[in-house]
């Protein structure tokens, strides 16, 4: 099998074979994956001004190539198969996946690990004395400064994490909804839950802080279970003083990606006699397109128990569109860096009708973010987008408000 990008991407270990004598890589070669031997040895080698300096003479059950593992960088000595030799293939990318879904403490030590072998490889580079890589003794101050820094940042996740797990406890976090409205009728047409974090001593803390935080650490799981049920509830008393026609909830990349996430979405609001049709889950460009196949089938699952779906912030990351007619999808939701701008920029005005004109002959509606005033959203009902959700018609309530707010609209 020939090695590419894409066999490596999808491999977790890939074996490659060379004859005695090939070069496995060379000296100044772009590091792009790590090595471990799994038959026959393998020799390191370096050049200076007098010729070859064997450097190691490695043998199966020993790594090599591990820089690239570490930053990418360039080959700094040369492989060569002394053996008929088979090695697996470890990619970057392998490894810093593993590494991302790795429990925090492990993963603070490795980075530690990491960044020592990092800053003394850097700093033997520096004096030009590569053979003394074999020697870590040499190396105190520098990168004693990278491993605080590296412990520090490892630390403060660690304590961001366990207030995390304090928050969700005591019950430091709340929805607030932001009105949806009907462009057609000028009604209310729905809301989008939107979480916030009232944390004791900080105060309020934005989801663009803790959401990615969140989703490093896996407590997004909770988190986004939590959002869910309480948008239900919510819906619920919603319906109660109009029909509503959706509740949009934020779904994020590690959520979407849970194998078990739609049954337990089924299963709570089955639970509560509420129906998935007017639940729509809003989920992100890049995530749907990261990895398109995947996705497909993950929002079939959704869609085929009645669930809408929405893409958010669309315009800012790559749609195929071939893709984009195969997904199961209701809505686009247009990026508010393009409604905000179109007045003033021929450029986003013409990309405002243009995916207004694409959803359509997809037969999808369209939901324009961000609108802040009354010349914005006129021009969001001339283009013909169904609905608007922005500052100008109502920034985001808590839910007694949300309520008023229906009443009074
Ligand atoms: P988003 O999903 O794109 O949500 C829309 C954001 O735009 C909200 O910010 C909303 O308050 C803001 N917004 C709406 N209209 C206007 C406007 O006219 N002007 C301006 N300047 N802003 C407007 P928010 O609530 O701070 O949320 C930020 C992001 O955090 C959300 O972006 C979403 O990606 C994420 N997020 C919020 N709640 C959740 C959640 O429950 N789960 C997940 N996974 N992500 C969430
Ligand atoms: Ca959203
Ligand atoms: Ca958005």
């Amino acid at each position: 099998m020939q090695l590419n990008q894409s066999t490596l991407n999808h491999s977790q270990d890939y074996k490659q074979y060379f004859r005695a004598g090939d070069i496995i890589f060379n000296e100044s070669d772009a590091g792009k994956c790590a090595y471990i031997i799994k038959r026959g040895r393998v020799e390191i080698s370096t050049e200076d001004k007098n010729g070859k300096i064997i450097l190691a003479e490695l043998s199966p059950g020993e790594l090599f190539g591990e820089m690239a593992i570490i930053d990418d960088s360039p080959r700094w000595a040369t492989a060569r198969a002394m053996d008929d030799v088979v090695v697996i293939i470890i990619t970057r990318d392998t490894f810093l996946n593993h590494l991302d879904n790795t429990e925090s403490v492990v993963r603070m030590f490795l980075h530690t690990i990491l960044a020592k072998f990092k800053s003394v490889h850097a700093h033997l580079l520096a004096l030009g004395e590569q053979q003394h890589l074999w020697d870590l003794r040499s190396n105190s101050d520098l990168h004693n400064k990278t491993i605080d820094q590296t412990v520090r940042a490892t630390v403060d996740a660690l304590k961001f994490e366990q207030s995390l797990l304090k928050g969700i406890e005591n019950e430091e976090f709340e929805l607030y909804y932001q009105p949806v409205i009907d462009l057609r009728t000028d009604k209310v047409a729905g809301f989008e839950a939107l979480i916030r974090w009232n944390h004791p001593r900080r105060g309020f803390i934005s989801p663009l802080d803790f959401i990615p935080a969140a989703e490093q650490n896996g407590l997004i799981i909770p988190i986004g279970q939590w959002v869910f049920e309480q948008s239900c509830k919510a819906l619920k008393e919603f319906n109660q003083i109009q029909e509503l026609q959706f509740l949009s909830i934020n779904v994020s990349g590690k959520q979407f990606i849970d194998a078990g996430l739609h049954e337990k979405f089924v299963q709570f609001s089955s639970e509560l006699g509420l129906s998935p049709q007017k639940i729509k889950l809003e989920i992100t460009e890049s995530i749907l397109m990261g990895n398109p196949d995947e996705s497909r089938k993950l929002l079939n699952r959704f869609n085929d128990h009645g669930f809408l779906i929405a893409i958010d912030d669309f315009g800012t990351g790559y749609s195929s569109l071939s893709y984009l007619n195969s997904f199961p999808i209701s809505t686009l939701k247009i990026d508010r860096s393009f409604v905000s701008t179109m007045l003033k920029d021929k450029g986003s005005m013409n990309i405002v009708h243009g995916i207004a004109g694409l959803a359509h002959s997809l037969d999808m509606d369209i939901v324009a973010e961000g609108p802040e005033t009354e010349e914005e959203l006129q021009t969001l009902k001339d283009i013909g987008c169904e609905y608007a959700q922005g500052y100008v018609i109502s920034k985001p309530l808590p839910m007694k408000e949300a309520i008023e707010f229906i009443k009074k609209y």
